[in-house]
């Protein structure tokens, strides 16, 4: 059996890209390069005569101007907090007290998550499914954007969704809104001084002087500095079912399930823990999950990348997995892309997009311009002719534990 596919975090400094064609360094001949991407007719003779089936696989560098940091572009993660280390599904499964920081932490920063909205790439991958020219997609986020961007088109979370709370006992899901309920009753000062920061707009800028100017000191860590609020006291819900009714352990004896008098996990318990519906670092994507996205590589007959540097495994392989059917790919991403060499290695040196395509521009200035220039393509049926993109920019930022 192969070991299951974690997620770990590729901290290797990645090479620049190599523009493919060389015409496309410029943007108009990027959106030409990724127009005969999308146009030129599938190599698999399976499909000729039809459409080509394109899947899109889309990653953190989409989500920046919804206000969501990447990892490693202008203004990531890794770049702006040489410190940041996320937190490992381990640590978050055996550890009480990092459990606590990890949910004081997520607590502060889920309203500001929560009011991000989509942006006008999710909006063009959902023109481009109007126009019959994008088929599924496959997500590394767990903001849930493309779910409220274009619900009707399918889409793997590969890495999961904030949106839920699950069980890691019982594996029972629960909204994160009604979590926060929860956590704003047992954690009272904080809960105050979240509507105080909200307020003043402490938690709009990344900026520590502009944050302290409003109102919230942070340390070195990245953690708030809250007088009279101790992280080492945060309390936060066990699972309610679990509670009721304690799972059955490994070796047949009945878990304990003990919470303290207003209903928050207490040390003794030995289960009904809840963790954020993401797949952490260091955690198993499930079977389920990653069959369904090795299907969505399997069934289309091109791939497109986008704002991804692939940086994790279980990404990358499903690039390898499609180059390996001999199936085109584009990557549209700002910066170097790991081991991006050998997805066009043997491309025909003068095709322009055809066979493959590497553009460095960002998805928000392609992508819309891109479904423009579809509409008017002849062969591309226009039965969806608005071309209202609602481009949400949103200033904000949120605490990078959340993404993780
Ligand atoms: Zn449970």
């Amino acid at each position: 059996m192969r070991p299951p596919y974690m997620r770990i975090p590729y901290t290797d400094v990645l090479a620049a890209p190599t523009i493919i064609p060389r015409s496309a360094t410029a943007l108009s001949g990027a959106l030409a390069a990724v127009h005969e991407f999308f146009i030129a007719p599938s190599l698999s003779s399976s499909s000729s005569g039809t459409r080509p089936s394109i899947a899109v696989l889309t990653g953190a560098g989409i989500s920046v101007a919804s206000g969501l940091a990447d990892y490693r572009g202008t203004n990531g993660t890794y770049r702006v907090n040489k410190t940041y280390r996320p937190i490992y599904y381990h640590e978050f499964l055996h550890n009480h007290e990092a459990r606590k920081r990890y949910w004081a932490r997520s607590f502060l920063g889920w309203t500001t998550l929560h009011k991000a909205k989509p942006n006008a790439t999710h909006f063009a991958i959902k023109h481009l499914n109007d126009l019959g020219l994008i088929q599924s997609v496959i997500t590394q986020n767990v903001d849930s954007f493309h779910s409220q961007a274009h619900p009707s088109l399918p889409t793997v979370e590969l890495h999961g969704y904030l949106r839920s709370c699950v069980c890691t006992s019982c594996q029972e899901e629960l909204p994160r809104d009604d979590f926060q309920n929860e956590l704003a009753r047992l954690n009272p000062t904080w809960a105050a001084f979240l509507q105080e920061i909200l307020a003043s707009g402490a938690l709009d800028t990344e900026n520590p002087d502009e944050q302290r100017a409003r109102g919230m000191k942070t340390n070195p860590d990245g953690d708030v500095d809250l007088p009279g609020a101790q992280y080492t006291q945060f309390r936060y819900p066990a699972c309610p079912r679990c509670l009721v009714n304690p799972p059955l352990t490994e070796n047949g004896t009945r878990a304990t399930v003990e919470v303290d008098s207003d209903g928050a996990w207490a040390p003794p318990s030995t289960a009904g823990i809840l963790k954020p519906a993401v797949v952490m670092f260091g955690e198993s994507i499930k079977h389920s999950v990653k069959a369904a996205a090795d299907k969505v590589v399997n069934d289309a007959d091109k791939l497109l990348v986008l704002g991804t540097s692939l940086a994790t495994y279980s990404a990358w392989r499903l690039a390898k997995q499609a180059k390996d059917q001999n199936k085109p790919i584009a990557i549209v991403n700002l910066g170097g892309v790991r081991g991006e060499d050998v997805f066009f290695a043997d491309l025909d040196p003068s095709q322009q997009g055809s066979q493959g395509a590497r553009v460095e521009f960002s998805t928000n200035e392609l992508l819309p311009a891109l479904v423009d220039q579809l509409r008017q393509y002849p062969s591309v049926q226009t039965a969806h002719t608005t071309s209202n993109y609602i481009a949400e920019t949103h200033e904000t930022s949120v605490f990078k534990d959340m993404l993780s």
